[in-house]
């Protein structure tokens, strides 16, 4: 029999009347003969009060307990989401992840999933109930309980799918699939019927936030089809699988921004052997995150600046960091810009396609917006940015691809 995962994130269960929603569509998935496993997570905004409450009560909570304060918001969801099922007059079993046997390593608030045994699922799902699964918890092998990090339901929805050789991992969501850009920012962004899970991995890599990455790489690991679509119609939504042929011959699948960025440069540093190494292990060992490296060499490649771009919010630390090795290093000044972010566009048909730098170039040189480093990967090209321009840059990009045009065949 096959089956199907859906899972239901926290604005597709705010309220009763949603819930009840979300448990229709499985209740319809069931009827037209397949076994369904919901995954869910907490409602509306269940896990940031949560969190604030934590802190009025502690400046520094343990991890442990947090994680057993965090998965109280999947366990809720779960029990109402039976009791909708029930009512409806249908068999449904909610199941906490210990329950369900997800196991995960000791590391509390951004546990990994080790293990999913199958047992308690199977013998659920031949009994006809309908699994409803928390999203995002999981317990160790001493039976501590455990959580996945943020937004990581999507996570559990793709384990399961994958364990579970599920036909697709519907993410029900608020938004109904992944678009060419943000249409908050691109109005005439359009949906797309298709992404390859690479494009989706870079996308979520450049700052699309429609899905937890880990989420994408168990689905692109285990072939298992991701639906995204809206919990709230039944238009189709944006399928993420496999690469099929006639993939390549889009070049550029979409293009977004990665705000909050901010680059950091060291300036006058020798152009030696090793020095790079000594400066990025130490960056490293602090945690701080590195997006893009940017380099350049003068004076005939004796000298170099070297920097990086990090996560806005990492700044201060970086900037520490830095000035402590120019100083050792006896270098230049450490600039720093804060005001930067990153566009980049993103398609699998540029491995077979020339020219894509060239026109993303001339476009952002048409819209008047200064690039102030670039770097590129197999299917994407990212360019640094003015954050007050980033916004016209996408724009210009989006029009220059033509992204709102429906590709002849979209695959
Ligand atoms: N409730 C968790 C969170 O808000 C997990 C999830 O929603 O995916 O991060
Ligand atoms: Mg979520």
């Amino acid at each position: 029999m096959s089956l199907i995962i859906q899972k239901f994130g926290g604005t597709s269960l705010a309220d009763a009347e949603k819930i009840h929603r979300a448990a229709r569509r499985a209740i319809r998935a069931k009827c037209a003969g397949k076994q369904v496993v919901m995954v869910v997570s907490a409602m509306g905004k269940t896990t940031d009060k949560l969190l604030e409450l934590a802190a009025e009560v502690s400046p520094d909570p343990p991890k442990r307990e947090l994680d057993m304060l965090l998965t109280t918001g999947e366990q809720i969801s779960i029990a109402l989401m039976a009791m909708a099922i029930h009512a409806a007059g249908y068999d449904a079993i909610s199941l906490t992840g210990g329950q369900l046997g997800l196991v995960t390593d000791s590391a509390h608030t951004r546990a990994r999933i080790q293990a999913i045994n199958r047992n308690r699922l199977d013998c659920e799902l031949e009994s006809g109930a309908i699994v409803i699964a928390a999203g995002f918890q999981g317990v160790d092998a001493g039976g501590e309980i455990t959580t996945l990090g943020r937004g990581a339901s999507d996570t559990t929805a793709a384990a399961l799918a994958a364990v579970l050789h599920a036909e697709v991992c519907e993410i029900n969501t608020d938004v109904d699939g992944i678009y060419t850009a943000d249409p908050r920012l691109i109005p005439v962004a359009r949906k797309m019927s298709v992404i390859s899970y690479d494009e989706m991995l870079e996308m979520a890599g450049c700052g699309a936030g429609v899905m937890h990455s880990r989420a994408i790489e168990f689905g692109k690991k285990y072939d298992v089809p991701i639906h995204v679509r809206s919990s709230f119609t039944d238009t189709p939504g944006t399928m993420i699988m496999n690469e099929t042929k006639g993939m390549e011959d889009i070049v550029v699948r979409g293009a977004i921004i990665k705000a909050n960025l901010a680059t950091i440069v060291l300036t006058g540093v020798p152009n030696h052997p090793g020095v790079a190494a000594t400066i990025f292990a130490e960056v490293s060992k602090h945690n701080i995150l590195v997006d893009d490296i940017i380099q350049n060499f003068y004076d005939s490649g004796r000298m170099a600046n070297v920097g990086f771009s990090t996560d806005h919010a990492q700044l201060g630390e970086a900037v520490e960091v830095c000035s402590r090795l120019s100083a050792e290093g006896g270098f230049g000044p450490v600039e720093v810009d804060d005001e930067v972010c990153k566009v980049s566009v993103v398609g699998i048909g540029m491995r077979t396609h020339t020219g894509v730098a060239a026109k993303l170039f001339n476009a952002l040189a048409k819209a008047r917006v200064n690039i102030h480093s670039i770097s590129t990967s197999e299917i994407v090209i990212s360019c640094i940015v003015r954050r007050d321009e980033s916004h016209r840059a996408l724009r210009a990009i989006h029009d220059a691809f033509e992204l709102d045009e429906p590709p002849e065949n979209e695959q």
